[in-house]
Formats: structure tokens, sequence, C-alpha cells
């Protein structure tokens, strides 16, 4: 298939390798020309704007920061919009708000193109591995049409309902996620100033009621587990300030529909704290940080 990418950062890049070695063709535009130049050393060709990458397309895939980027990407003159022709699906897997990606799929609707949100789980590794969960926002037929495209990026599709609720089930998933570990940083500090090994704490956690993702496979304690960011100074991971940005799209999303997340803004306030204090760049576990005392 021919497919337009735009979007080729530490996510889009692995995903468009992974598209091209599917055998599909690629067409990709991003601002980054070091980003340009890697996907055209893997056979894509190189456009010259969104509009350019998507004329001759057959699907097109965004994966960009935020919203504001989307809305250029799609409305811009020189967007994707203004090129792609009638009926070629759409799918934009970046993480953004349910509002915007009902008002991308509204525009395209009216000249005919289909459009999905599929946002991601799965991180960078998943990525490279091509073992991405898309969380899937269409309608049924949309869905099983996008579904061979999304099969050579990941492993598992979610059909979560119509427009929007793919991004609705990836900001409540990183909502928890953004809180549990919290908790799970809070707890092991909590153990290890008290004196138990955090080892043995950790291993007591993993098999009883506290377990979670959190404590199990991204543990914020150093050295609890060889494979974690926080074992390799917090890097490589999922940045804090990306947590920060969906903590406020799930802030932002509660407060239209009048529904309380408590803990969830008090979290959004500790990742805020973090970024302030010049820690935004780390994994998201490096939060356990904020409860370092002089000793540590
Ligand atoms: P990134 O910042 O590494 O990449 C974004 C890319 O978009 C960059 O290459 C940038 O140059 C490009 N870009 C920005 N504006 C553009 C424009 N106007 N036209 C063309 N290209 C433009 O971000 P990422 O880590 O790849 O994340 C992408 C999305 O996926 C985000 O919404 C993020 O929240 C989500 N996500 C990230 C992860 C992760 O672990 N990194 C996991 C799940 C979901």
């Amino acid at each position: 298939m021919d497919i337009g990418f735009i979007g080729l950062g530490n996510m889009g890049g692995p995903m468009a390798a992974n598209l091209m070695k599917a055998g599909h063709s690629l067409t990709v535009f991003d601002l980054s020309k070091t980003a340009l130049q890697v996907a055209s050393d893997a056979g894509a060709r190189v456009a010259k704007s969104p509009r350019d990458a998507v004329e001759n397309s057959e699907v097109v895939i965004t994966m960009l920061p935020a919203a504001a980027h989307v809305m250029a990407v799609y409305l811009n003159d020189d967007g994707v919009l203004a090129g792609v022709r009638p009926g070629v699906p759409m799918i934009d897997s970046s993480t953004i708000d349910p509002a915007t990606a009902k008002l991308i799929a509204e525009a395209a609707g009216k000249q005919g193109n289909p459009f999905a949100d599929a946002p991601v789980s799965g991180g960078t590794g998943g990525a490279q591995a091509g073992t991405l969960t898309f969380m899937v926002g269409a309608d049924e037929a949309l869905f099983e049409t996008l579904k061979p495209v999304l099969a050579g990026m990941g492993k598992n599709m979610v059909h979560c309902g119509e427009t929007g609720t793919g991004q609705i089930a990836k900001i409540c998933n990183n909502l928890l996620l953004g809180i549990s570990m919290i908790g799970v940083a809070e707890s092991m500090k909590l153990g290890a100033s008290l004196g138990i090994d955090p080892n043995k704490l950790a291993s007591i956690i993993n098999t009883s009621t506290g377990r979670c993702w959190s404590a199990d496979t991204c543990n914020p304690y150093p050295n609890v587990l060889p494979n974690a960011p926080s074992s390799r100074g917090y890097t490589g991971g999922f940045g804090a300030d990306l947590m920060l940005k969906d903590l406020g799209l799930a802030v932002d999303a509660a407060r239209q529909v009048k529904q309380p997340i408590m803990l969830g803004a008090l979290a959004q306030q500790l990742y805020q704290t973090m970024s302030m204090q010049g820690l935004g760049g780390l994994d998201f576990s490096a939060i356990i940080k904020l409860y370092s005392g002089k000793e540590d």
C-alpha cells in the first residue's frame, strides 16, 4: 500500500520503519531533517509538506506530539486535508484530547475522508518491536479496513467505539498509570526509610495486593529491577513531560464533563513540580526524587 506518514519521532520513526519492513511504500514528512534522512535511508520517499506527503496515498498516518501539531498538520493550507484524495482513510496515533480528534474527523468527513483516532501504548520499545497496542476510535467498518495496516506496527488492535473513544481510553489509562507510579514511589521510599531492604519490599508488593505495572515492571526504586529506567539513571523510558501532558488532557476532559478527578489533579501538580525542577526529560518514575531527603 502507498502510505503517507507524518511525524517520525521516537514513536513514529520506528513505526514507519516497520511499515516498510511489512512491504508498504512510504512517503514521509517531518520538520526534522535528521528524522527524514533516517526514513529515506530505509527506503521512504521524502515529501516537502504534509500535503505533498499524502497526494498519492491510499492511507494516511500521523504521529505528532500534541493537539496543536495535529491541527496544523491536518488543517493548514499545505496540510493533509488539502492534498488527500477523497475516500482515503486517515489514522492519527498521537495522544491528544478527544474533542480535537472529533473536530478533525468532522473536517475530514466533510470532504469524504474517514478518520480514526488510534493512540498507542507500548512505548518506544513496543514501537521498535512492532508490538504496540492501538486503541481505535472509529466506526466498525473503518476499524476493519484499518486493521491490516495497524498490524504492520502493532500486535493488539482494540476497537473502543466511535471517534474520540480511542483517546478516552488512552487518557484514562495514563491517568491511572501516573497516579499508580506516585503510589509505588511513596511506598518504596517509606519502606527504605523505615529500614526494609527495597528488593525484599518490592518482591512482597509484587506478590501481594499492591502489585501493578509501576511496581513489577517499572519500579521507581533504583536497582530493584535491572531493566527498569530507574536502574539506568531514569533514561530511555516514558518522559515525565509526556506524562504531564497526558494528565493535563485528563484534567481538561474531566472539566468538560464536570467529573472530579482528585488524585489526577494532585498527580498533575506533582509531575509539574518535577518538570519545574528540570527533571521533565527523565522517565516519569523519577517522580520518586520528590521524596528524596538531603542524604539521597
Ligand atoms: P517525538 O517528539 O519524539 O516526535 C514527534 C515528531 O513530530 C518529531 O519528529 C517532530 O519533528 C514531528 N513534528 C512536530 N510538528 C510537526 C509538524 N508540524 N509537521 C511534521 N512533523 C512534526 O514524540 P513521540 O515520543 O514520537 O510521541 C508522539 C506521540 O505519541 C505523542 O502524542 C506521545 O504522547 C505519544 N506516545 C508516546 C510514547 C512514548 O513512549 N514516547 C508512548 C505512547 C504514546
